[in-house]
């Protein structure tokens, strides 16, 4: 079984600690994104799986091996990993057939057997037709997809992914996000997949780990992560959510621009200094008065912009608190107009400060 897990993983470049006691356990046949903003410390967890850098401290295990300490690093080729890279790295001499059957060779498999995984991952992978190009001779999807061929190939426990999707237009990069999820449940092997793209984790993966500043700031599933988030940096990231700072009246109320609102999520105490989230889409915003005055502010539209499916509003509270709300096309309210606010109590989350 080839579940990996990090144990208070820890990776110091000189003075700047990198990775920062990360804690994390990827089941056998899951598929985990490192999702983060760049510099987080995403590639420099993967190379740490990978086995191209050792740990300052902490321990890397492989179902019950354990592959990484500060006093020994197993190699990579001694991992059952494959790992794709940003760049693909395929060799520019070779044929998509070679390039492919590179690691079988390497292991001198018998020319039948290589034939065989051959001619099966191909056709996995849709690349029957261009078994005889040289890379050069490829667009960047079937290059990509030559990568993952290569990679699944060797039949790995485990496979690391790093941004592989980068170098790929914005239609392409949809379509090999299906191509990798639909690969991924063939093979089920343990894959950990590093990106900086919300909606590509969010289609790829069953869970998902927000990295911030070398940690893992929430771990979870897309829907937990979007709908739930935990932090400050969780709720701006994911989605770009309004982040409101008031101050707890008790465990499930703020009071914030002169109004009351009651919130989900963490536990408040009693005047202290709280912050809630709550998405663009989730606001509800009218010209007059709503029937009831349960969890409204009233504000001021400073811009709105019509987007077609959709309208974008900026709207500012009496604190000076600037909010983003996205409405239906229909409501259209010059900047300058006063406004309610509606805010759900159930989408108003608060958050661990
Ligand atoms: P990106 O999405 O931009 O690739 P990332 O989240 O993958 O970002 P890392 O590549 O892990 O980030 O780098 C994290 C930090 O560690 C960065 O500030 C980087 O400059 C630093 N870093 C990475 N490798 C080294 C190294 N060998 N020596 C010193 N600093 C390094």
């Amino acid at each position: 079984m080839a579940s990996v897990e990090l144990r208070d993983l820890t990776k110091r470049f000189g003075p700047v600690t990198v990775v920062d006691n990360v804690a994390l356990r990827i089941d056998h046949g899951q598929l985990v994104c490192l999702l983060g903003p760049s510099g987080c410390g995403k590639t420099t967890t993967l190379r740490l799986i990978a086995g191209f850098l050792e740990p300052t401290s902490g321990e890397i295990h492989v179902g019950d091996r354990l592959v990484s300490s500060a006093a020994r690093t197993l190699p990579p080729e001694q991992r059952k990993m494959s790992m794709i890279f940003q760049s693909y790295a395929l060799w520019p001499h070779m044929t998509v057939a070679e390039n492919i059957t590179y690691g079988l060779r390497l292991r001198k498999m018998d020319r039948d057997t290589i034939g065989k995984k051959l001619k099966s991952i191909l056709q996995t992978t849709k690349l029957e037709a261009l078994a005889e190009r040289y890379p050069g001779e490829l667009s960047g999807g079937q290059q990509q997809r030559v990568a993952l061929a290569r990679a699944l190939v060797v039949e790995p426990e485990t496979l690391l992914l790093d941004e592989p999707l980068s170098n790929l237009d914005a239609n392409l990069r949809e379509e090999m996000r299906f191509e990798i999820r639909r690969l991924h449940d063939e093979y089920r092997y343990t894959t950990v997949y590093v990106t900086h793209d919300q909606s590509e984790a969010m289609t790829t993966a069953d869970m998902i780990a927000v990295m911030n500043g070398g940690k893992i700031d929430q771990l979870g599933t897309p829907e937990d992560i979007y709908d739930r988030p935990q932090s400050e940096f969780v709720a701006r990231f994911i989605g770009s959510s309004n982040v409101i700072k008031g101050v707890a009246r008790d465990e499930n109320h703020i009071s914030f621009s002169g109004a009351t609102l009651r919130v989900v999520g963490a536990k408040l105490a009693a005047n202290q200094d709280a912050a809630v989230a709550i998405r663009q889409h989730d606001i509800q915003l009218s010209t007059s008065a709503p029937a009831s005055a349960d969890n409204t502010v009233k504000a001021t539209v400073t811009r709105q912009v019509f987007l077609g499916a959709n309208r974008d509003y900026v709207v500012e509270t009496a604190d000076g608190t600037t909010l983003r709300a996205v409405t239906s096309p229909q409501t259209a309210v010059p900047a300058g107009t006063e406004v309610w606010l509606t805010l759900p109590p159930e989408r108003c989350r608060a958050l661990i400060r």
